[in-house]
């Protein structure tokens, strides 16, 4: 709880007993990408969270807005995803995560869930900007490396029996470089993993410590 005081909440899962996983995608919105992602979610019925660069937001707007129309959820993923940024100070990194998180409010008339920075890269001065801006730090605990090899069945097959109710899966809606095959893994990970019990959900915007049991602590 110290550390909390002093760095702000880091979520990297939130806990359940109800069977439910948090699919979250990041880097968008892509121009071509994102909305191959979106039929896919809506065919399969399935809410997801889209971690978003501003700069990609300002560039691929009415892509936003599709997103939050099909209802799922906005995170923060930074202004432009550069990452010289985190040489500042927590008084430039509040003022560079308060920009994109109003620039993506505002745009789009939504609430965005917290703050996911650029390769999961952490400073005390950034857990330090987060705290003061009141914003979690919404990681992930399961990646599946897919903007380097994309999302292969055997990379399913082996990580679904390790998934845990509650956990953040991390994925990206920048598919360009595997294309369908990209799609495919998306799908196959999608009715697997309903086929063994769980189910989708956005995370929630209400993510405060004081409402949530937080068991892993990014520090
Ligand atoms: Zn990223």
């Amino acid at each position: 709880m110290v550390i909390e005081k002093i760095f702000g909440t880091c979520i990297r899962n939130i806990p359940s007993t109800e069977n439910v996983l948090y699919l979250t995608f990041d880097d968008g919105p892509h121009e071509y990408c994102t909305p191959t992602v979106l039929d896919l979610l809506a065919r399969h019925q399935v809410q997801a969270t889209f971690f978003v660069v501003a700069e990609a937001l300002q560039r691929n707007l009415s892509v936003g807005r599709s997103i939050v129309a099909q209802g799922h959820h906005l995170g923060n993923h930074s202004l432009d995803h550069k990452y010289h940024h985190f040489f500042g100070n927590d008084r430039y990194l509040k003022k560079w995560v308060g920009r994109a998180r109003d620039f993506i409010e505002q745009s789009l008339q939504v609430q965005t869930i917290g703050f996911r920075s650029p390769l999961g890269i952490q400073t005390p001065h950034l857990r330090m900007a987060l705290r003061d801006l009141q914003y979690p730090l919404v990681h992930w605990n399961q990646r599946f490396f897919d903007t380097q090899r994309g999302l292969p069945r055997t990379a399913i097959l082996h990580r679904v029996p390790q998934f845990q109710s509650g956990d953040i899966l991390l994925l990206h809606d920048t598919h360009i470089k595997y294309g369908h095959s990209f799609l495919e893994g998306l799908e196959f990970l999608i009715t697997y993993t309903k086929k063994v019990g769980f189910t989708f959900k956005v995370i929630p915007s209400d993510l405060v410590p004081s409402n949530l049991e937080v068991t892993a602590r990014c520090l």
